[in-house]
């Protein structure tokens, strides 16, 4: 299977640039602006780019009885069909927060799961680069927004979603290159305290996991990054 770390279609690295270019994407056919394409010319939407990734993710959530988000993060990561980097983190972040909060017990509304998928997987690729705000954080404060009904007229909750974005993001911050497998398992963490603390929803911390991407990542931080093999470094 041809690595979708770099270009889907020709496997050549992929330009972050930072000037938007008019790009065809190569799968659907639709147009699109984009600031992550290939140099060759080719783009692959974010919506393609996810589709497989989000069909396993919608398996996995499906029938996990698992409470520790950690732990159905690296299950849904651990399969072949989900990229190093890429927009269906978005998706996984929310989604899985509010599976672990209904497998733990605690009532969830009706539908969230999907709905969390449906937010999350909405949120481009790179937005923690050209917007300021990592998908993985923001998913932290979707799954509040879902799992409290928040709407933007709502005032307390839509408070306690921006809370939990800001309280995310601000774990998350490091001078390193994005890597969204740091970014999500740093997302999970700051979530399970944020609903521990906030919302009285207690969910297990992970435990703290050896990276098993490092090679596919030419942009691993090493040592600098808490799941580094080697790294010495305590969880965020
Ligand atoms: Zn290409
Ligand atoms: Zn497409």
């Amino acid at each position: 299977m041809q690595s979708k770390d770099n270009c889907g279609v020709c496997g050549q690295p992929l330009v972050y640039g930072t000037e938007e270019v008019k790009r065809i994407c190569a799968f659907c056919g639709k147009e699109y602006s984009a600031l992550i394409y290939c140099p060759e010319g080719h783009y692959v939407c974010d919506a393609c780019h996810e589709r497989a990734a989000v069909d396993i993710l919608r398996d996995v959530l499906r029938t996990t009885t698992l409470t520790n988000p950690a732990a159905i993060l690296e299950k849904v990561m651990s399969h072949p069909a989900v990229p190093m980097h890429g927009p269906e983190h978005h998706a996984m972040v929310p989604a899985i927060i509010v599976t672990a909060a209904k497998n733990a017990g605690y009532p969830v509304p009706e539908g969230a799961v999907e709905k969390a998928i449906e937010r999350g997987s909405k949120y481009p690729g790179g937005w923690c680069g050209s917007h300021g705000a990592c998908g993985g954080g923001v998913g932290v404060g979707i799954a509040v927004s879902v799992l409290t009904g928040a709407t933007p007229l709502t005032g307390k909750t839509r408070g306690l979603a921006n809370e939990a974005t800001s309280f995310a993001l601000g774990k998350m911050v490091d001078g390193g290159a994005r890597c969204c497998k740091r970014a999500s398992r740093n997302a999970l963490n700051a979530a399970v305290e944020f609903l521990g603390t906030r919302m009285g929803i207690k969910l297990d911390r992970a435990d703290k996991v050896k990276c098993q991407y490092v090679k596919r990542n030419k942009e691993c931080i090493g040592k600098e990054c808490p799941y580094y093999p080697t790294s010495s470094l305590p969880l965020p």
